[in-house]
């Protein structure tokens, strides 16, 4: 690895530091070694943390002239790798700057912050810092291909892909939901109750179950029994299940798949038909104002 700092002298967000990175280090290999580029660009060392109730951290001063960055040793390979990755982002984006103490302290819930943040500095940088990680360890030009392998969104290709980019499955959904072609979500849920759910909102509708209540009675979750580790077949199902479904409308086919993990988690893929959705989105265009249809495009240009 030849890169070093002065190459990311002019990237101040996320995306442009990762473009920079790979412009730099256009063979870096999959996975990423994360923590030999930690040490390229001055991360003097990557140690567990001492601090209970986190799941990473960064010990720099406000010049930044180099750091070290603090993982949580308890946690699985795969998360390490992210929270490593998260730090980095910490590190090289120029408008994250330390505490008083001279350090960052972010808990597992900031390293899953995906939006906001506009009037919440440290929101902010925990969102940029996810983005940074995330396109680091699964990098879009590459990551791209491999999503789109395969005639329909499956868990087992999502495991696959996590496995050769060495990341979670969660970390892995979130961005196989951004980049695969049809509307996907993934529900993350622990003895039957949501705990989380990733999707993107141009393409997926909204979830009507909120977090923190039981998955349906009628969802393939808790439908059939499920053998833990092993991803179930594609089920199709009503999409009054899990989406607001208008009465008198005919709604576009939904199926599901789970995965039962250990300790009570499971994933549960939902997935649309690109082309069923694609006439959804016609319909609704065609009763959307200018004005709705100006917000829509300048808000899927984010
Ligand atoms: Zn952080």
């Amino acid at each position: 690895m030849k890169i070093s700092r002065i190459d990311l002298a002019d990237a101040a967000s996320p995306e442009r530091l990762v473009i920079d990175i790979f412009k730099h280090e256009p063979d870096l290999a999959i996975p990423v070694p994360i923590e030999e580029l930690c040490l390229r660009l001055d991360i003097l060392e990557i140690v567990p943390l001492t601090t209970a109730g986190y799941e990473g951290g960064l010990l720099t001063t406000a010049d930044k002239f180099n750091g070290t960055i603090l993982y949580n040793e308890a946690s699985p390979r795969q998360r390490r790798r992210f929270t490593i990755a998260h730090e980095l982002g910490h590190f090289l984006m120029p408008s994250h700057l330390p505490s008083a103490e001279g350090r960052f302290l972010c808990r597992l819930k900031d390293m899953m912050e995906l939006k906001g943040g506009e009037a919440d500095r440290r929101l902010r940088m925990e969102v940029e810092a996810n983005r940074f990680a995330s396109q680091l360890l699964m990098p879009p030009p590459r990551f791209r291909v491999d999503v789109a392998i395969g005639k329909d969104p499956d868990i087992r290709q999502l495991s696959s892909i996590a496995t050769k980019y060495d990341v979670s499955k969660e970390a892995a959904g979130r961005a196989y939901v951004r980049f695969r072609e049809e509307p996907v979500a993934l529900v993350v849920t622990q003895n039957g109750k949501i705990l989380r759910d990733y999707r993107d909102p141009l393409k997926f509708p909204n979830l009507t179950a909120p977090r923190g209540t039981l998955v349906s009675d009628h969802s393939l979750l808790r439908r059939r029994k499920h053998e833990l580790g092993a991803a179930s077949d594609i089920d199709e199902t009503d999409a009054g299940v899990w989406t607001h479904v208008e009465r008198g409308r005919k709604p576009a086919p939904l199926y599901e798949q789970v995965l039962l993990q250990r300790d009570g988690f499971a994933l549960i893929m939902l997935s649309r038909d690109a082309e069923a959705d694609r006439d959804d989105e016609e319909d609704e265009e065609a009763e959307l104002t200018a004005a709705q249809r100006l917000r829509r495009r300048l808000s899927s240009d984010r």
